[in-house]
């Protein structure tokens, strides 16, 4: 096997197993730009962190359907300076043994299979404690904001809003606020499919949410954080999942 460095393979077949790109149906790229299967690359990266085919250290956090950052930037206009991709992360199947993780006093529900791709959060002239306090007390938890695919844009660039009128999906149940889940699995439930480099995904905002801010919901079957006021709640990354 050989390839150049930064040479991208994604035209062929994956490296180690030959599989060609029309059979494998969860393929991943590197940062390096080279793509294997989901599955290869998982395996290898178990033994060492470097690429099989180049050699620069990688890990499998870093590691995204092929197209999907390029594409996302394309398709919403991303700005210099809006993303942060050292934050960028491929949270991977659910792993069997499970760590319980509190975020600002709550509990974190990873979104497992998803890939976020992360704000620039250090644009934001405030102190860095609602994301990284190493007390509690002045942590924001995480939340979800799940989404029409035509409101994506928006939110991406204007942040969230309490929606009015014909905009309001969540009926009148709850109240009017911003709505966010602390479980992606109901935020989804919100979100409609969006096409990025050829292929559909979910979108859903991970989000923090300022502490005491919220009013809890149990809506049909799911928790919900209803929110009042636009600056309680922070978008911190999109997440996404092919749909
Ligand atoms: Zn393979
Ligand atoms: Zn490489």
């Amino acid at each position: 096997m050989s390839a150049s460095v930064g040479r991208s393979n994604v035209d062929e077949e994956c490296p180690v197993c030959f599989t060609s790109w029309d059979e494998c149906s969860d393929s991943l790229q590197t940062p390096c730009k080279h793509t294997f299967c989901g599955r290869c690359i998982r395996r290898l990266l178990q033994d060492r962190n470097t690429c099989p085919l180049c050699r620069n250290p990688i890990d499998i956090e870093h590691c995204y359907p092929p197209g999907l950052l390029d594409g996302f930037k394309e398709k919403f206009d991303v700005e210099e300076g809006q993303l942060n991709e050292q934050f960028n992360y491929n949270y991977g199947p659910k792993p069997s043994k499970r760590q319980l993780i509190t975020k600002g006093k709550r509990i974190f529900h990873p979104p497992y299979e998803w890939y976020k791709i992360a704000y620039n959060c250090l644009n934001l002239d405030v102190d860095m404690n609602w994301l990284s306090a190493p007390d509690m007390d002045n942590q924001w938890p995480i939340a979800y904001h799940g989404t029409l695919n035509r409101y994506v844009s928006s939110i991406f660039h204007e942040g969230l809003r309490v929606r009015t009128g014909d905009e309001v999906v969540h009926g009148q149940a709850c109240g009017q606020g911003i709505y966010c889940a602390p479980r992606i699995q109901d935020a989804c439930k919100y979100s409609t499919p969006t096409k990025i480099a050829g292929k559909k995904y979910n979108v859903v905002f991970l989000v923090r949410v300022r502490p005491g801010s919220y009013t809890m919901w149990d809506c049909m079957n799911m928790q919900m954080w209803v929110i009042t006021n636009k600056e309680d709640v922070r978008i911190t990354g999109v997440l996404l999942k092919p749909a």
